[in-house]
């Protein structure tokens, strides 16, 4: 049985308690490895490596060009490992080896070779152009923050890792990670990597254990100066409340109840697997999926009826075979909250179209109480199961009557996250995704995130953006620097707003 450690300071150490926790195959329910649980004092010092690392340590004095040659480095050796680091991925999580192949790990991959780019080509002192009081000029320097603390989620446990170390220490800062419990193992292999590359001490820190108690450390310590966290909007709250303290630089990604809207002069068979796609896609637990699908009624019934039939043809099984197309949930008490939903949903009075339950026919030695089948619902955009965030295999079927009516039912959400349009006509899609109230709209796609392009959540879905220049600039800090060489200041007005006479 793998026992891990934390990593603080460059050595792998275990937690000041000594204590560990199981994680799970949640498709099995077999353990996989004993956790060191980090605990407060483990987050202190982690905390304090990652100062220490910053404040006179040699990265963030390293130019920007050095630093994109080691995050390249660590891309490379992620690259060289995608088949093992995807299989640990699939195991711990649940979600199918094939998108830990397809998206997870070359996604990471992206994430780190991105924002080397970013260290290398964007640069740190920009001149500010003609100064309205010559000979004075204007530079703007963008400098780190310092010490940046990332938590993430379970659900993308590799790529959001990689979106919260990669552009922090591209841009100079020092790190602590702290992944979510169900999900600690792959963050370990990042990290890893990292050591590997030569990424000096103290700059990337690991603390693996509890959000309640290492986690809120990290949100609030005093030496921490960005907390950038990926979670439920609840936690987000906390964080925001925690970081307050020392007002500290805040980015928020959160929760999402995204919609999908079917223009009536879409094209059905593309928007069918579209709005399938953007579902059920490792479940549902992911933060922009597309779980309010709405409708025109001129289509409703043939459309409505091709998601029912297709979502019937969606392979559940082991996660770790190619061939699978759903596997479990992250954990059979996420399955409790599905069926806690669906049970609401059906108070509620919505239309159950199919699913509702758990697979009867799964292959032996699977657990039956980790899975749920893909469920539709035709619903009522006022009903909870279409205003609150799910996060499993459940899908809510909205009619709407005309595009204004859409965009409302589309606004009528306490999140703003993701959201797609589909229909011929890219003038009228482009204008309804203009006037929807949400961070990332698709065209006629889905899901489609690339390192280059901000991603971030309007509402209650989040502060600040991930990903891109914007991202990027999220981990830098901007300094004005008015340099004045003029030595007879008799022209100058700010000096005499106080006296002439000094
Ligand atoms: P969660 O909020 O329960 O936990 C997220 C992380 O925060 C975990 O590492 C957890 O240990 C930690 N945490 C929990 N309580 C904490 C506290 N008091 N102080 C500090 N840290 C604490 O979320 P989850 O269940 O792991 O993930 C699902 C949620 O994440 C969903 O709401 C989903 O929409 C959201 N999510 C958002 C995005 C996005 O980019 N917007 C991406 C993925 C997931």
């Amino acid at each position: 049985m793998a026992e891990t450690k934390l990593f603080i300071d460059g050595e792998w150490v275990e937690a000041a308690s000594g204590e560990t926790f199981p994680t799970y195959a949640p498709s099995t329910g077999e353990k996989i490895a004993d956790v060191a649980k980090a605990g407060r004092e483990d987050a202190v010092r982690a905390i304090e490596a990652a100062r220490r690392a910053f404040d006179d340590g040699p990265w963030p004095r390293l130019s920007g060009a050095e630093r994109a040659e080691k995050l390249r480095k660590v891309a490379e050796i992620l690259n060289g490992r995608v088949q093992e680091i995807s299989e640990i991925e699939a195991r711990d999580g649940g979600g199918t080896i094939k998108k830990a192949m397809f998206a997870d790990v070359p996604g990471a991959v992206s994430s780190f070779n991105f924002f080397a780019d970013c260290a290398q080509n964007m640069p740190e002192v920009v001149e500010r152009g003609e100064s309205p009081f010559p000979p004075a000029k204007s530079i703007v320097r963008y400098e780190p923050y310092g010490v940046c603390s990332g938590i993430v989620p379970w659900n993308f446990p590799f790529i959001m890792a990689s979106w919260k170390i990669a552009p922090a220490i591209a841009a100079g800062n020092t790190c602590v990670l702290k992944p979510a419990s169900f999900t600690s193992l792959s963050a370990i292999e990042m990290v890893k990597a990292c050591e590997e590359a030569g990424i000096p001490k103290g700059v990337v820190n690991l603390v693996t254990g509890p959000g309640g108690s290492a986690g809120e450390e990290l949100a609030q310590h005093p030496a921490v100066d960005k907390v950038a966290f990926t979670g439920s909007t609840e936690v987000g709250r906390r964080i925001m409340q925690l970081a307050s303290g020392t007002v500290k630089k805040v980015t928020l990604e959160l929760g999402g109840k995204s919609a999908n809207i079917v223009l009536d002069d879409a094209d059905l068979d593309l928007a069918a697997a579209g709005v399938l796609f953007g579902t059920f896609f490792h479940n549902g637990q992911v933060c922009e999926s597309g779980t309010r699908a709405l409708v025109s009624r001129r289509i409703y019934d043939e459309f409505v009826g091709m998601l029912v039939e297709r979502a019937g043809k969606i392979v559940i099984g082991d996660p770790m075979d190619m061939a699978t197309d759903l596997g479990p949930l992250v954990a059979p008490s996420q399955v409790d909250t599905v069926e806690r939903y669906v049970k609401l949903g059906l108070d509620e009075g919505a239309k159950l179209l199919c699913g509702g339950s758990k697979p009867t026919d799964l292959a032996q030695g699977l657990d039956p109480n980790a899975y749920y089948l893909p469920t539709i619902f035709e619903a009522d955009n006022s009903m909870k199961i279409a205003q609150e965030e799910i996060f499993g295999p459940v899908l809510c079927v909205i009619p709407f009557d005309s595009d204004d009516e859409a965009v409302k039912i589309a606004n009528d959400s306490i999140y703003g996250l993701g959201g797609g349009v589909w229909s011929k006509d890219l003038d009228r899609a482009h204008a309804v995704a203009a006037r929807m109230r949400t961070g990332t709209v698709w065209v006629n796609d889905y899901h489609m995130i690339t390192p280059n392009q901000p991603f971030g959540g309007y509402k209650q879905s989040g502060v600040g953006r991930e990903l891109g220049d914007i991202g990027f600039n999220e981990y830098r800090q901007v300094k004005h620097v008015w340099a004045n060489t003029a030595t007879d200041r008799s022209g100058y007005l700010h000096f005499s707003a106080l006296s002439a006479n000094i």
